[in-house]
């Protein structure tokens, strides 16, 4: 039987704001959509957080036995802020900056956020769409919505009927917002502005001169508007109606929101089942970001190299940290919480190590196996990652109390402890053991000085002195002390 016929996961939804029993579309196969970065610089620590946040959502799906399809796109054009009305396309910005082709912004920072996430130890996605590879899409799902009569063309751009759509299908379900507040609230329109209504948004731009990403369309040379993209990838790759959409709490409103409307508008269902939201990432309290310059880069978080912190910190590190704070609520970056995880971290490490030396009874004094779901009861919670880790420290307790004799477990309980801490480290939080990484490297050298003291031992056995003495001596100006005792040779590191 498949693990996700035995537990019952339950995900809080953005839109009913509950939690709710998850049940995919497809039984067994999850479809899930997350926002992905747009390409025009480093992501910051902020902008990793949200991209974990969903990893840990697919790898434990995964776990569970589903068969998942996670999409997860690339903007590398057209998201302009304020419609393009008084925005620019930051990607264009950066390309004049930096004096560089449009799409070589896009390629380096694209490969620049793989390497990060790699770094993190974060799967790739199943697909990963770009926007400038769906303009085609777009451009149908634009002419779907003229022929609904939810939206309408002026001077080459194409706007969204919000008032229209909100009329027959209600506008905010996701964020909450009501038309009617948002038009009392707003100023009039700019004079020069070929909206209908302020809240109206661009499905389709016409190009001004000064724009070098353009593409032919039935209104104009032109570029598609921000939200639509999502709307099209999403739909080609999952379908009209797929299970789970996410990204990171500033996307819900307008981006989500009009994602919803879009999609309605086309297919009149809903398109999303499950709305899932990141919280963000502070530094000393405050949003992370660029402009601020609130915000800090993952390498220099991986070497230290920023005035917030007083040494470099593992990727590894980094993310328990993160996940030591449900995805839900907004968690804040500092030195000294990092310098906590990392011993919390390296804790937990040396009893999964101690693991493999536990000595085992007839019979165990602790409930493994309930021990075990409560691993799982605290991931079905609303994937909460702290009561999980919480978890897995219990167990380094109990690992130590069976060492001292205090508690005691069975060989098959010891196996359920060994392979539950395993899937949940490794698998399902994602976390990699540098440290054992350097245990490895610790064996192979331990393995070959064993050899030198036995080449050794032959020696003096064959009353080569010179050889055994220079094999002492060539080891302890590398740092290896060999101290021969009763029980044989032994050696320590200086
Ligand atoms: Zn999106």
């Amino acid at each position: 039987m498949k693990l996700f016929e035995q537990q019952e996961l339950h995900i809080y939804n953005s839109i009913s704001k509950e939690k709710e029993k998850f049940e995919p579309i497809h039984q067994g196969a999850v479809g899930m959509y997350v926002c992905g970065p747009t390409v025009y610089s480093n992501v910051h620590m902020g902008n990793c957080r949200t991209f974990l946040s969903f990893d840990l959502v697919f790898r434990y799906l995964k776990h569970l036995g589903y068969k998942v399809r996670y999409v997860r796109n690339i903007t590398d054009a057209g998201h302009l802020e304020n419609d393009g009305e008084s925005g620019d396309d930051p990607i264009l910005k950066k390309a004049r900056i930096e004096k560089l082709e449009p799409m070589e912004v896009v390629q380096k920072y694209t490969v620049d956020f793989h390497e990060t996430m790699s770094k993190f130890n974060a799967l790739p996605p199943s697909i990963e769409p770009t926007a400038t590879g769906h303009i085609i899409e777009q451009i149908e799902i634009v002419s779907k919505i003229i022929a609904e009569g939810y939206a309408y063309e002026v001077n080459g751009s194409v706007y969204f009927d919000v008032v229209k759509f909100d009329k027959k299908h209600k506008y905010g379900k996701l964020s909450g917002r009501n038309l009617d507040d948002m038009i009392s609230n707003t100023r009039e329109l700019a004079a020069q502005s070929d909206k209908r209504n302020p809240q109206d948004f661009a499905l389709w731009k016409k190009a001004e001169p000064q724009h070098i990403m353009h593409w032919p369309s039935p209104w104009s040379e032109g570029f598609p508007g921000w939200h639509l993209e999502c709307t099209a990838m999403s739909t080609k790759y999952l379908g009209e109606s797929f299970d789970i959409h996410g990204g990171g709490m500033d996307l819900k409103f307008p981006h989500h929101e009009c994602e919803i409307a879009q999609a309605e508008a086309c297919n009149h269902k809903s398109p999303v089942n499950t709305w899932m939201h990141a919280n963000m990432l502070t530094l000393n309290g405050k949003k992370m970001s660029k402009s601020t310059g609130n915000n800090i880069l993952p390498d220099e978080l991986f070497t230290g190299n920023n005035d917030v912190l007083s040494k470099a910190f593992s990727p590894t590190v980094a993310k328990f940290f993160m996940y030591q704070a449900q995805y839900r609520s907004i968690l804040d970056f500092s030195n000294d919480a990092l310098v906590a995880s990392e011993k919390g971290f390296n804790r937990l490490m040396d009893s999964y190590r101690a693991l493999t030396s536990l000595s085992v009874a007839k019979k165990s004094s602790f409930d493994v196996s309930a021990w075990r779901q409560s691993c799982y009861d605290a991931m079905n919670d609303d994937f909460n990652s702290p009561i999980l880790i919480a978890q897995l420290f219990e167990a380094s307790k109990l690992i130590n109390a069976v060492k001292e004799g205090n508690e005691t477990l069975s060989e098959a309980d010891l196996e359920i402890l060994k392979t539950t801490m395993h899937d949940f480290i490794f698998d399902v939080l994602g976390l990699t053991d540098d440290v054992s990484e350097t245990n490895t490297n610790g064996d192979k050298l331990s393995s070959a000085v064993e050899l030198l003291i036995s080449l050794r031992n032959q020696a003096r056995a064959n009353k080569d002195f010179a050889t055994s003495d220079q094999i002492r001596d060539q080891l302890q100006e590398v740092g290896i002390q060999l101290k021969d005792g009763k029980e044989g040779t032994t050696y320590s590191l200086n």
